[in-house]
């Protein structure tokens, strides 16, 4: 919000209602104020801020929205990719639009009439995680986990297009090109056991759901907003759940502290609902890169189960296989 300002200024009346938020908090701290004639505007101490943290790769990346030659608003990455790749529906200050594409830090969108079919789009994406640093360790139900720094890279390889309201798949669409974003940040990186008798696949049903799982948990646990962190899951069993912000919000590192409560949590999560093997209400996430595919509640409460009750010390081992977010 601050690049913005100095970018050019605008009035907060673009903004979803998270980023006024943030404003408010932003003019409160004296980083930024309010012209008369209502305009967001940098003050000294948000330039200084900002010339500060320039050098950190990532933070403040925007994408301008533009429709019929006109910027309407502003989205951030890595979220832009995610809801403006070539294709997608985009939903902003009342109008509906199909977005024809990114160009640069520009994404241009045409605004489509009220009466056409209600769809909308979510994004297939995968999440490369790179480890960069260990800034601290723990062992919680005998799972070796760690706080870390690292490198995380979206890539948006389709979409999905869905009917509106009900969210059934009515068809999925590859990009031509892969649209990818790749940023700093923190978080956990925890280390649980694969079964020897469940394949490649059935461990990354289990460990998928597990991630899902435990996003939710941070919702309750330290009042996380569902969009606030990301999750990666491998078949090895390595669960990443980190900031979904470039740099980092403070987030993971509180969760960090309450894992074990946010592990009881996801137990109950998965263990408590009556579904045949996941369902909106437990395990499925529409923030899912992958069309809320290869998920099972069933093999995630297995594998809960017994890192709960039996509390066996498991030692890390390699990470292999296909990253599911
Ligand atoms: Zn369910
Ligand atoms: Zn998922």
């Amino acid at each position: 919000l601050i690049a913005m300002s100095i970018d050019s200024p605008y009035k907060s009346t673009i903004l979803s209602e998270f980023e006024k938020k943030v404003l408010d908090n932003l003019v409160a701290e004296g980083f930024l104020k309010i012209s008369k004639r209502g305009y967001v505007l940098p003050t000294r101490k948000g330039r200084i801020y900002l010339r500060e943290r320039e050098n950190i790769r990532g933070i403040g990346d925007v994408v301008e929205i533009i429709a019929n030659g006109k910027r309407i608003g502003y989205r951030e990455l890595p979220q832009a990719i995610k809801e403006l790749f070539p294709g997608a529906i985009y939903l902003h200050g009342g109008k509906i639009y199909i977005s024809l594409g990114i160009r640069g830090k520009k994404a241009y969108v045409k605004p489509i009439p009220h009466k056409m079919p209600p769809v909308s789009t979510s994004p297939l994406y995968y999440t490369v995680p790179e480890d960069e640093k260990t800034l601290d360790r723990g062992i919680v139900n005998g799972i070796p986990i760690e706080y870390i720094e690292l490198k995380i890279t979206d890539i948006v390889y389709g979409y999905v297009v869905k009917s509106f309201p009900s969210g059934e798949t009515i068809r999925q669409q590859l990009l031509e090109k892969e649209l990818s974003y790749g940023f700093k940040t923190k978080g956990i990186l925890i280390y649980m056991p694969p079964r020897a008798d469940w394949n490649e696949i059935q461990n990354a049903e289990a460990f998928h759901a597990i991630e899902h799982a435990l996003i939710s948990a941070a919702q309750m646990v330290i009042g996380a907003a569902p969009t606030d962190m990301g999750g990666i899951s491998f078949p090895s069993g390595h669960i990443y759940i980190y900031d979904a912000f470039p740099g980092g919000s403070g987030l993971s590192k509180l969760l960090f502290e309450k894992l074990e409560k946010a592990m009881d949590k996801a137990y109950d999560i998965v263990s408590r609902c009556t579904c045949e093997d996941g369902c909106p209400r437990c395990i499925f996430s529409p923030y899912c890169g992958n069309n809320n595919q290869i998920l099972s509640r069933r093999k995630a409460e297995k594998v809960l189960g017994e890192i709960l009750t039996l509390k066996i010390r498991y030692k890390a081992e390699h990470r292999f296989g296909k990253p599911l977010v």
